[in-house]
Formats: structure tokens, C-alpha cells, sequence
């Protein structure tokens, strides 16, 4: 990164050393992790580029949007519509939360016993190293867990901009009308950020090009259905997570030219690994950007991670939006629709989601499951039970961990996945 940077850094008040200390870890994994990796697909080369930029380029191109008067919201959860954000000419970045930084001071605001994500979010904002979120206008955050919901009335009192989305617990009648009346308030506080109306000329165009962008994705999981697996885990997963922060017009190319690629892989039966490597579905909590550790230790212990049952994954991912409507009552309603199927550990009951793991094994070829809770998390970590005993009484074989971001316990998890690999075989 050039010195230019340091400049648009030392703007958005950033605090220089911890930046660098952050880039020099972050810089450090990557090439340990991706760059060792053979038989990637060339059109990964993107994904390294806009990892070598990701607090360079990226953050100028915001800088200049909101030169030419755009606003830039900032957002922690799926639940957040795109399409609204869009429609009402902002753009929307996903706020990464996968490292821990300045966990001290964090502590000081949080229990220690609350998720990794939650203290991340707080650890980047008390550290000043996120430059999405020190360029953010607006930051959504979201009533899903009980744990974001009342650190988000701490985080109020750091950032300028804060949004609370009120979320419901239950899908019934009752929840889905609370989701649309707050995805109502959300469109009417994006039109007074941005001074510009949601119009339904705005709205199908924003709609159609998160589609593009969603469906880019769903083409590359479904590639991943081949044996030999054209793409690692590691690699699907880092599309996934730059999913929430790239240009979304240039991400969908920059997908879907992998996906010819991969079509290509699977018709001469190329792959990154050998064909019949064990074949693993990790289901559960969000693994944010740098949080790689998991599909490492799969990948180093001789499985491939054929999906990701996650926010950051298909959980979040799936389900195009009806963009059939001429209005915009029509298309909100579409949007409701969609984003009501999503299937967080946050609603009780939640059986929507055990299928959908199910349907993901089988659509994927996967052997076995890794349920991955964070240390924490009650939402997934209750889940995790049941789901693991309705697997097993499937045989379908289920490993559950527990886990932060924290290296201390690589080498327990490793002995763990390569015995649970072993009983795959
Ligand atoms: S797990 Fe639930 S709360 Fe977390 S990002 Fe996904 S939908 Fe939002
Ligand atoms: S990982 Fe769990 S506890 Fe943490 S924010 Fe997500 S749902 Fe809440």
C-alpha cells in the first residue's frame, strides 16, 4: 500500500500504529493461508487483489462516493436490506468483526463472556483501524441476539450514526409484520440520510442488481457439488465474505468468471483436491473476514469444505427477491418476503434451519458436519445440540466445536477434526 493511503488513514482518524499492526497480521495470514494453497482457480487473483487493497482502494473508491455526495452505511448482519440502502442512491459495506483487537479495552465496556463477534465490533471501533467503519454515515445495528442488542446501546454512545433495526424473535403473523413496518422506518431513514427518494424505478434496479449479485454466489456454491471439489473452501469462503464489502456490479463479474472457470475444472474433473477427499459442511455461526481459522485446519487436515450453512454462506446469500413489482409498496413487500426466510439461531422455533442443513448435505455431497459456535453465542451454541442429535439420527456423522478467534487452541481443534476426517473415511 502506498503512502497515499496513510493520508486517507490519518483523515479518517485512525490510529496509524495499530493500523499498520492490523494490515502486518492480516497481510501476514493471508499469505500463509491463501497463497499457499495450490490449484486455486486463476480468477482468484481478484480476490487477492481486493484483499492486498482491502483498506486501500476499496476505502478511496468510498471516499470518493461520498466526495461526489453518496453516502456509505455500515452494517453487521444480513438482516440489513441492500436493496434499500441502494434503491435510496447509498451504498451499503459489511463491518467485518473477525479479529480481536484492543480486547482490553473492549473489557472494559463488555462482559468478558460475550461472543467474539460482538467484542471485534467494539475492539475496531476503540482501536480506530476500521476505515469501512470510521467512512460509514450511517451504521445499522440489529435487535437479533441479546448480546448485540444491548451492546448496541453501549456502541451508541461511540459512533456518531447508529440505527437500531428492531427485529422479530417469531415467525408469525405478528413477525412478519414487524419486520415490514421496520423495513418501512429503515426506507424512510435512508431517504432522509440521502435526501433522495426510494422510487420503484430506484427499487427494481437495486433489487435486480442484488439478485445478480446473490445469484453469482448460489452459482458458485452449486458448482462446488462436483467430486473432485473445484475450489476450496477456504477460497468459496473468501468470496462469501468479500461479498459484503465489494463494488456488488464487479463482484458479480468478478464471480461469475470464476464459475466459468470452475465449469470448465469440473468438465476436464480437475479439482483442488483428489476426487473422494472427505467432504465437509460447516454450519452455524458467521465467520467473518479474517476469520479463517476453521476451513484451515479442514483444509491442512485432509477434507475439503464443499459449504458453509452461515450468514456468511448460503444462510445469507440465498433466496433472490421478487422483482416483479411495478410499485413500490409491491417490491417492499417482495423484499419482506425474502429476507423473512432467513433462518438465524434469533427465532424460536427455528426448524426452518435443521432442513435446510439437511438439504445442504445432500445438495453437496457432504460426508459429515462441523457445527462451529462461537464461544458465547447462546443463539447457535443452544442449537447446536439438537441439531447435532437430529444428524446423527439421520447418520449423518456431526462434529460440534466451540470456539473464538483466539490461536490457543489450534492444535486441540486440529486432533479433533482429523479424528472426526478419519471416522469420515
Ligand atoms: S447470525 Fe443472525 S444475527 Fe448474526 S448476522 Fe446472521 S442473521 Fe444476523
Ligand atoms: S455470533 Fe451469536 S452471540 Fe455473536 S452476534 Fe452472532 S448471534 Fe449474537
Amino acid at each position: 500500500m502506498t503512502e497515499d493511503y496513510r493520508e486517507m488513514w490519518t483523515h479518517l482518524g485512525l490510529d496509524l500504529d495499530a493500523h499498520d499492526a492490523l494490515l502486518g497480521v492480516l497481510g501476514g495470514a493471508y499469505q500463509d493461508i491463501f497463497l499457499s494453497q495450490k490449484n486455486r482457480p486463476e480468477g482468484m487473483k481478484y480476490f487477492d487483489f481486493v484483499m492486498s487493497e482491502v483498506h486501500g482502494l476499496r476505502i478511496k473508491e468510498l471516499l470518493d462516493e461520498k466526495k461526489a455526495g453518496r453516502k456509505i452505511v455500515g452494517s453487521y448482519c444480513v438482516f440489513v436490506p441492500e436493496e434499500i440502502v441502494l434503491a435510496a442512491g447509498a451504498t451499503l459495506v459489511g463491518l467485518c468483526s473477525g479479529a480481536d483487537f484492543a480486547t482490553p479495552e473492549v473489557e472494559k465496556l463488555l462482559p468478558r463472556n460475550t461472543c467474539a463477534l460482538i467484542k471485534s465490533s467494539f475492539g475496531f471501533k476503540l482501536g480506530k483501524v476500521c476505515p469501512y467503519l470510521e467512512s460509514a454515515d450511517m451504521i445499522v445495528g440489529e435487535n437479533t441476539c441479546d448480546g448485540k442488542k444491548k451492546a448496541y446501546e453501549s456502541l451508541g454512545h461511540l459512533v456518531k450514526n447508529l440505527y437500531v433495526m428492531d427485529l422479530p424473535q417469531v415467525k408469525s403473523d405478528q413477525g412478519r409484520a414487524l419486520l415490514k413496518s421496520e423495513y418501512q422506518r429503515f426506507r424512510t431513514a435512508m431517504e432522509a440520510l440521502t435526501g433522495a427518494a426510494v422510487t420503484s424505478e430506484s427499487l427494481k434496479q437495486a433489487i435486480q442488481t442484488v439478485n445478480a449479485k446473490r445469484a453469482a454466489i448460489h452459482r458458485l456454491s452449486i458448482l462446488r457439488k462436483a467430486d473432485p471439489a473445484p475450489i476450496s473452501g477456504l477460497d468459496a469462503l473468501l468470496a462469501n465474505q468479500v461479498f459484503f464489502y465489494d463494488n456488488p456490479a464487479r463482484f458479480t463479474d468478478s464471480v461469475n468468471q470464476i464459475c466459468d472457470e470452475l465449469e470448465k475444472r469440473i468438465a476436464e474433473k480437475k479439482g483442488v483436491f483428489p476426487a473422494g477427499t472427505p467432504r465437509i459442511l460447516v454450519s452455524g455461526c458467521p465467520q467473518a473476514v479474517p476469520n479463517w481459522k476453521l476451513p484451515f485446519i479442514v483444509e491442512t487436515s485432509g477434507a475439503v469444505i464443499v459449504g458453509e450453512e452461515s450468514c456468511v454462506g448460503e444462510r445469507g446469500a440465498r433466496n433472490l427477491t421478487d422483482a416483479s413489482g411495478e410499485t413500490v409498496d409491491e417490491m417492499m413487500d417482495a423484499i419482506v418476503d425474502r429476507y423473512y426466510q432467513v433462518d438465524c439461531a434469533i427465532f424460536t422455533p427455528n426448524p426452518q434451519r435443521l432442513e435446510h442443513i439437511q438439504e445442504m448435505v445432500a445438495t453437496y455431497r457432504a460426508d459429515g458436519v462441523i457445527h462451529y459456535g462461537l464461544q458465547f453465542c447462546q443463539p447457535y451454541l443452544m442449537e447446536s445440540f439438537p441439531i447435532e442429535k437430529a444428524l446423527e439420527e439421520k447418520k449423518i456423522p456431526t462434529l460440534r466445536i466451540e470456539t473464538d478467534y483466539s490461536m490457543e487452541d489450534v492444535g486441540q481443534l486440529k486432533t479433533r477434526i482429523e479424528a472426526f476426517i478419519e471416522q469420515l473415511r
